[in-house]
């Protein structure tokens, strides 16, 4: 796979991105030291010509489009995709991969379908976080049913999904794990092909680095320095407040792709109490009585079983996926499923 870049820039301001880098990538300085936004990409012919010629000169199969906001300039983006078809490209069997936001996906719903006949095949979106309140924390302008209907449109058109999303956000009123549980369910009922988490790192020079700045909230127990933070690892400690632990146990990676069949404890369940018409609170004391829930199920069927005889009769019942999953669930809820043949 080749990567490249066709447009750079972006026109949002989340609160979490926008350091002094992105600053100067997405924005131009104009009279009086005010900047503006600076949106600048190369032409479909351009394009084409590049792909072409590594198509011919190294037989590739496979693109990745690093841009910034690839969907941006719909009209660009439709010529582009008639212009993959028009110059064989298609044809050859090209298959590319591109990220958007998923308010950007929703709007542009037909696009999304014409794309997927032009070779999109796998989409990375910024869901960031399934939670209304770090949604807005996050200023990202996205709602949650933005993000399922974006999810449900790469389906509809057989497009993968590679989901981004940040967990351990402190907000105005603290941090608050019913958030990041809303988050976990959220991309589990998505069902991406890559689950891609990233423990909240304040970046220096954006709003809510400011904010934890002035408050006194970043965590320098874990380094000595401010620029130590990108490099004290994706899972220690950046923010006083949070809990780590719990965080760590709710990693969800690449392993775990089934969540539906075990004990009535699924995605399903817990979002089917979720309304848009509600406000976050509700949402987030739903999700408090579903995990208290799933912590008794499963400590009541420990009671039932022995646990020698459990894993056998799950992997028999459920497969290495369902096993899998009951690992994840243990170490949310902090139990051990661990026994022989483990
Ligand atoms: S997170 Fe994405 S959409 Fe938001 S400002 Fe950064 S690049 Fe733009």
């Amino acid at each position: 796979m080749v990567e490249m870049i066709n447009i750079r820039g972006c026109p949002y301001a989340c609160s979490f991105c926008v350091g002094p880098g992105e600053k100067q990538l997405y924005t131009k300085e104009i009279s009086g030291g005010k900047r503006k936004p600076f949106i600048r990409g190369r032409s479909v012919s351009n394009v084409i010509a590049e792909i072409q010629m590594l198509i011919d000169k190294y037989g590739i199969k496979s693109v990745m489009f690093h841009d910034d906001q690839f969907l941006i300039f719909p009209r660009w983006v439709e010529e582009f995709a008639d212009e993959l078809h028009k110059s064989g490209i298609v044809k050859y069997g090209l298959k590319w991969v591109t990220s958007s936001r998923a308010d950007v996906i929703c709007r542009n719903e037909k696009l999304i379908g014409r794309l997927a006949e032009a070779g999109l095949a796998l989409l990375i979106v910024g869901f960031e976080s399934f939670s209304p309140r770090i949604l807005k924390w996050f200023e990202k302008g996205v709602t949650v049913e933005q993000n399922f209907k974006a999810a449900e449109i790469c389906r509809e058109y057989n497009i993968k999904i590679w989901a981004n999303y940040i967990l351990g956000a402190v907000t105005d009123t603290g941090w608050h794990r019913e958030d990041d549980l809303l988050t976990v369910a959220g991309v589990l009922k998505v069902a991406p092909v890559h689950y891609s988490p990233a423990l909240y790192t304040p970046v220096p020079g954006s709003k809510l680095y400011t904010y934890y700045e002035k408050n006194n909230l970043i965590d320098m127990d874990y380094g000595a320095s401010i620029e130590s933070l990108s490099d004290r690892g994706k899972m220690a400690p950046k923010l006083k407040g949070v809990d780590y632990d719990l965080l760590q146990r709710m990693m969800v990676d690449d392993s775990i792709f089934s969540f539906s069949i075990f004990m009535n404890i699924d995605v399903e369940k817990i979002m089917e109490g979720y309304s848009p018409a509600r406000n976050g609170m509700d949402d987030i004391a739903y999700i408090k009585t579903w995990s208290a829930e799933a912590e008794q199920r499963i400590k009541a069927l420990q009671r039932r079983i022995p646990l020698m005889r459990l894993r056998p009769m799950l992997r028999k019942y459920l497969g290495k996926r369902g096993c899998d999953f009951l690992r994840y669930v243990g170490r949310i809820l902090n139990l051990s499923f661990r026994n022989k043949g483990g």
